[in-house]
């Protein structure tokens, strides 16, 4: 739990005042615990409940501020209802909160807590038959009251009603996408290595995530291959993945006609399958990637898009190393009309997407540190002299490196990546975040360990840049969680910091 140590408060946030501080500090800690919502109660600010002219206004101001916050008295039920005996005025109304978050209240969520609110605040008064009546009146009529005092819900920038330094996006699609053939690392569990370290931590706040248009993928990937794998994934056999096992590299004019035949068309690899459940699944991890990318454009400073399948081996018309849309490279083109974009990919292994989808753009700079493609996949790209062309020459920066590469080594490429990014001046930072230059994990062979990805994020977060970090591989489970939590505790106590404003 976080300690207060002070509060201050500006006339410019929502509430203003310390109640509001102190509020929002409870709002803040139940998001940090994966709260759904806040229940409480207010006395009622209607004539019929409240005779008392100079109480009912009291009460009206109450129920005004909690207002701002989306929270209001949960209507269409027994909550209300008189005790037996008992006087039938002022009885207090129970309140929903719903944290900002998306999801609505449902009777199955409310009446375990209804029970417990009544059975440990009245059991001194309630008997166990009123608490059934009351709980059981908790059904399809129940619904939030409607706003009385504003008209919305305002909107402010989200840094400042956070206390979490980032936001987070997580699939909550991923795990449909479960190839159990012998040997697939990307697994599910990936995901739940990583979020058992960061969800304690206090690092992270997870976000809301929303359906974007296929417009965004179309507008990096080409559109028929777009097509291509949302009819191949659709029409692919239940339970079975089909592995690419042609692969028609000549008569480029002529794709073959049969679906699976096809995906070597359009896969660079036999290892990425086309199944019913990878095109959710990829879909979903954009629509979370870009989720956090509007993070970003709502003023916080860092945001993190923890996802699978990954993104960066996809390029413009294929699709390959466990990845089928390019999450990064989406969001990176989404941020640049606002802006130009670095991308700094530091997976073990080429990002030969953003590379062959930004390669002759200058808008968006791609950096590329990873294992030389001499003895690293993708082997064929990733090579230092691919640099760009037309306008984007220059705009392309790739650091090979060698089989060993201990952290302080490695430090020496990220450096002088971090150099050619400050040149570009860019206005966001896009990082690909491979977790596979760790020591013992099974696609890599360097041996950074937890202190090394910390002080390598602490030298990112010197670039002072909005930074959109984006999950890409990583396999050794064991170690996954830790160095994602030492990297983004690294990220967050460099200059970059957050805000906090109360
Ligand atoms: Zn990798």
């Amino acid at each position: 739990m976080f300690r207060i140590r002070y509060v201050a408060t500006a006339k410019n946030i929502r509430g203003r005042g310390i109640g509001a501080a102190l509020y929002e500090f409870v709002r803040d800690e139940s998001l940090g615990m994966s709260a759904e919502g806040l229940f409480f109660e207010c006395l009622p600010d209607d004539p019929e409940n409240c005779s008392d002219t100079d109480k009912r206004k009291q009460n009206q101001a109450r129920m005004r501020f909690y207002e701002r916050y989306g929270a209001r008295p949960i209507v269409g039920t027994g909550y209300e209802t008189p005790l037996p005996g008992g006087t039938d005025s002022e009885l207090p109304h129970l309140m929903y909160d719903g944290l900002d978050q998306t999801k609505a209240l449902s009777p199955e969520y409310a009446r375990p807590v209804v029970q417990a609110v009544l059975e440990r605040k009245y059991s001194e008064i309630c008997t166990p038959d009123y608490i059934r009546k009351v709980v059981r009146s908790f059904g399809t009529s129940m619904k939030l009251r409607d706003f009385r005092y504003i008209k919305s819900v305002p909107i402010l920038p989200p840094a400042e009603r956070h206390l979490s330094p980032i936001a987070m996006t997580v699939n909550d699609r991923h795990d449909i996408h479960h190839i159990r053939e012998r040997g697939y690392v990307e697994s599910p569990v990936r995901i739940k290595a990583i979020l058992s370290q960061l969800e304690p931590s206090g690092l992270v706040e997870t976000m809301a995530v929303k359906e974007y248009p296929l417009k965004h993928i179309k507008a990096v990937h080409d559109p028929e291959f777009v097509e291509y794998l949302r009819r191949a994934c659709a029409n692919a056999p239940e339970n079975t993945s089909v592995y690419p096992y042609v692969f028609p590299i000549r008569n480029a004019t002529r794709p073959p006609k049969e679906l699976s035949v096809r995906a070597g068309y359009y896969c660079i690899d036999t290892f990425t399958p086309i199944n019913r459940n990878a095109w959710p699944a990829a879909r979903r991890a954009v629509d979370c990637t870009l989720a956090a990318a509007d993070q970003i454009l709502e003023g916080r400073p860092i945001a993190y898009a923890l996802v699978r399948p990954p993104g960066h081996h996809a390029e413009r018309r294929s699709f390959g190393g466990f990845c089928y849309f390019n999450n990064a490279a989406v969001a990176a083109h989404y941020l640049s009309q606002f802006g130009k974009v670095a991308m700094l990919d530091i997976d073990y292994h080429h990002g030969n997407g953003q590379q062959d989808i930004f390669y002759s753009r200058s808008d968006v700079l791609t950096v590329s540190i990873h294992g030389d493609p001499d003895f690293a996949y993708p082997y064929f790209t990733g090579f230092a002299d691919e640099r760009g062309e037309g306008e984007g020459e220059g705009f392309n920066l790739n650091i090979p490196l060698p089989v060993l590469q201990d952290g302080e080594q490695y430090r020496r490429a990220l450096k002088r990546a971090i150099a050619v990014i400050k040149d570009f001046r860019p206005t966001f930072l896009v990082v690909p975040l491979g977790l596979d230059p760790a020591k013992g994990d099974p696609t890599g062979t360097w041996t950074l360990n937890p202190a090394d990805f910390e002080e390598n994020a602490r030298l990112i977060a010197g670039l002072e840049l909005p930074a959109l970090v984006v999950q890409e591989g990583g396999y050794r489970t064991r170690t996954l969680g830790t160095n994602a939590r030492h990297f983004f505790k690294g990220l967050t106590s460099g200059a970059v910091g957050f805000r906090v404003v109360h």
